[in-house]
Order: structure tokens, then C-alpha cells, then sequence
């Protein structure tokens, strides 16, 4: 199969292969998709087929409107509305009771669906004239880091699918934030785009899912089946340095080898420090929105310098710190050290 880089322009014709049971890659404000119409169960599961996604982890369906919510959920609750109000579209998803309208291979038999719109202009236009939910997971092949640019996701995904819709680079660069709203408390299942601070405000008491900060003991079941596959992860083992920013920089300079193969991820104040290495800068270290767009892009740029260890800076759980931390606990295997 050949893929095609498709244009802004044509972005009907992204539309019209996801209408037949093709897959695209699309733009969205949090990372590249890998969009097929979610109401075609065949075309869903060749999103399995050419992710290698295991078929166990379910993916988000992606509508145009807030009001479609209620074609594909049942039993919303008055808090969704408020989420909605507030977050949509961006990068927020909701986990709400389904309708049997949902194809099992999409939520992977729960009685659950993962719902979000999008804020990207491009993927809301896609999916407008699709005239279907998109059901979409992140665009990487399984257990690589989530594509930020057009170019990234075809370095995954030449060959495998029909085509990839350019609209630039993703201005979130980390996923959306997963909460599932049908127990009480509300519970964050993954932080992402939206931070917990602000769901918070809104929502008032949140649980945070154990998987967002720590790994799961053997054995224990996730809520969100995602959080237990080995994710983000970079060729190079990584990593992370905890600890006050000019504290975690000083530990990687102490314990870094002369090896030109060492690369560091590292806070902008700290780039010139690390001088005889690869080094990626993650922004300055109080610009939480900054690491997230940046995150995914270093990891995949020390695969390309063919790196052989990464030692990244990790920034504090306020804010956007929380996803920011999350993704790079995951794509060390939770190898951290504190400074
Ligand atoms: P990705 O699109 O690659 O970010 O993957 C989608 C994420 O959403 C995965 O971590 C899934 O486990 C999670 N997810 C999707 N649907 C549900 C659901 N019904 N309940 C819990 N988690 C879900
Ligand atoms: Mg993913």
C-alpha cells in the first residue's frame, strides 16, 4: 500500500477514504491520529492490524460537536456537559456509559466509550465531512513515542495505511487527559492536555488512577487498559533525573560518560552544559507547556542520532508537569533516580 501525504486542501479526500474503511493519519492539538470510521468494525480493526496495537486496548471516538455525545453515550451525567462546556473542543476525554450503536472492537467489549472533539480545525473539518465518529488512537506503532509532526507518523506508518493529512506540528505535543465520569469521584484515568488543577475547578474531588504515577504490581487491572503496555518508549533506555532543576542537571553532568552515545534531554538553561553530547532541549524549565510539545520530539530525535542512553531532565507534577512526567516515567520503564 502506498500512503499518500495529503494537504490542508484535500482534506475531503481524507474524509472520503475514512467514509469507505480506509485509515488516515490526521492532525490534531495533541498528537498525530490514526483515524477510520469508528461505526465500521472492520475498518477499526485494521487500525489494530497496522499500529500492532494489542486488541485489548481501546481508542477514542472523535466527533465534530458536543452534540453528537448523545448518538453514542447513554446515562451522561450533568457533569459531562460542564466538562464539555468548558474543555470542548481540546484535548479532554471523557469515559461514558455506551450505546450498542459503539462497535465492540472499538472499546474492546467495555461498556464504556472514550469520547473527544478535537480542537484542530483540520480534524474537525475531516470529521465533519466523514459524517462519522472518528475512532483514532495516537499514530506511533504500539509502544513508540506519539507522533508530533506529519513526518514522524509516516516514519511509522509508510505502507501501512492510505494516507496522512499534514497540518502541521501538534501544539499540545503530549495526549489528551482521560477521565472517566462513570464513578464517583470522577477519576483521572491519564493527564494530558487539560491539567488536573483544571478539571479540579470544575469537578471538585478527583481521583488520580494509580497507573498515572506509579508502575502496576503484577497482576493489578487498570482502568484504563492503556496504562499497562510498556508506551513512549525510545530505542536507548532512559533515564529520568528527579529534583530541583540545577540539581538534576548537576547529577547528569557527575554520572554521564565521556561517551559520545550518552544523550541528554535536558532545560534550556542547562543545553550548553552538555556540549560534547546530543542534546535535546525540552524549553526553559518553568515552561510546563513547552515540555509537553517538546517531549515527544526529543525522544524520537535520539533514536535518529542513534543515541545508546538518554538522561532527561524531569520537570515538577504541577500544571502540565503531570503528563509531561507521566510520559517520561513510561518511556524509561520507571528507571528514575532523585538528584
Ligand atoms: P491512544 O489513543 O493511543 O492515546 O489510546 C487511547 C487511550 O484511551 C488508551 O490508554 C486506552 O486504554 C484509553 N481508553 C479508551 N477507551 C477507554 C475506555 N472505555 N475506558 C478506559 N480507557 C479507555
Ligand atoms: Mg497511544
Amino acid at each position: 500500500m502506498r500512503t499518500n501525504l495529503l494537504t490542508v486542501n484535500e482534506f475531503e479526500a481524507a474524509a472520503r477514504i475514512i467514509r469507505v474503511g480506509g485509515l488516515v493519519g490526521i492532525p490534531t492539538e495533541t498528537v498525530y491520529g490514526l483515524g477510520a470510521n469508528g461505526l465500521n468494525p472492520l475498518a477499526v480493526d485494521r487500525i489494530f492490524q497496522a499500529k500492532g496495537r494489542p486488541q485489548d486496548n481501546p481508542l477514542i471516538l472523535h466527533i465534530p460537536d458536543p452534540s453528537w455525545l448523545e448518538r453514542y453515550c447513554q446515562d451522561i451525567p450533568k457533569s459531562a456537559w460542564q466538562l464539555a462546556k468548558r474543555f470542548w473542543p481540546g484535548p479532554l476525554t471523557m469515559i461514558l456509559r455506551r450505546k450498542s450503536i459503539v462497535p465492540d472492537v472499538v472499546t474492546a467489549g467495555l461498556d464504556t466509550v472514550g469520547m473527544r472533539c478535537p480542537a484542530h480545525s483540520v480534524c474537525r473539518a475531516v470529521i465533519q465531512a466523514a459524517g462519522v465518529p472518528v475512532a483514532a488512537p495516537s499514530g506511533n506503532l504500539s509502544g513508540k513515542p506519539s507522533p508530533t509532526t506529519a513526518r514522524h507518523m509516516l516514519d511509522d506508518m509508510d505502507g501501512r495505511i492510505n494516507a496522512i493529512l499534514d497540518g502541521g506540528d501538534c501544539q499540545v505535543g503530549v495526549e489528551s487527559t482521560i477521565i472517566d465520569l462513570t464513578c464517583r469521584p470522577p477519576r483521572l484515568l491519564r493527564p494530558g492536555g487539560v491539567p488536573l488543577e483544571e478539571l479540579q475547578a470544575v469537578l471538585g474531588e478527583v481521583e488520580v488512577d494509580p497507573a498515572v504515577v506509579r508502575p502496576l504490581d503484577e497482576g493489578e487491572k487498570p482502568r484504563a487498559p492503556g496504562m499497562k503496555y510498556r508506551h513512549y518508549a525510545p530505542k536507548a533506555p532512559v533515564t529520568v533525573v528527579r529534583g530541583d532543576p540545577l540539581r538534576s542537571a548537576q547529577y547528569i553532568l557527575d554520572h554521564i560518560t565521556a561517551s559520545y552515545w550518552e544523550g541528554v534531554i535536558c532545560f534550556n538553561e542547562f543545553a550548553h552544559w552538555f556540549e560534547d553530547h546530543p542534546v535535546e532541549q525540552l524549553g526553559g524549565s518553568l515552561d510546563r507547556f513547552e515540555h509537553a510539545r517538546r517531549l515527544f520530539r526529543a525522544l524520537r530525535a535520539m533514536d535518529e542520532n542513534g543515541v545508546k542512553h538518554i538522561w532527561a531532565q524531569c520537570p515538577d507534577t504541577d500544571g502540565m508537569g503531570l503528563a509531561v512526567v507521566n510520559r517520561l516515567n513510561k518511556a524509561s520503564g520507571f528507571h528514575i533516580v532523585d538528584a
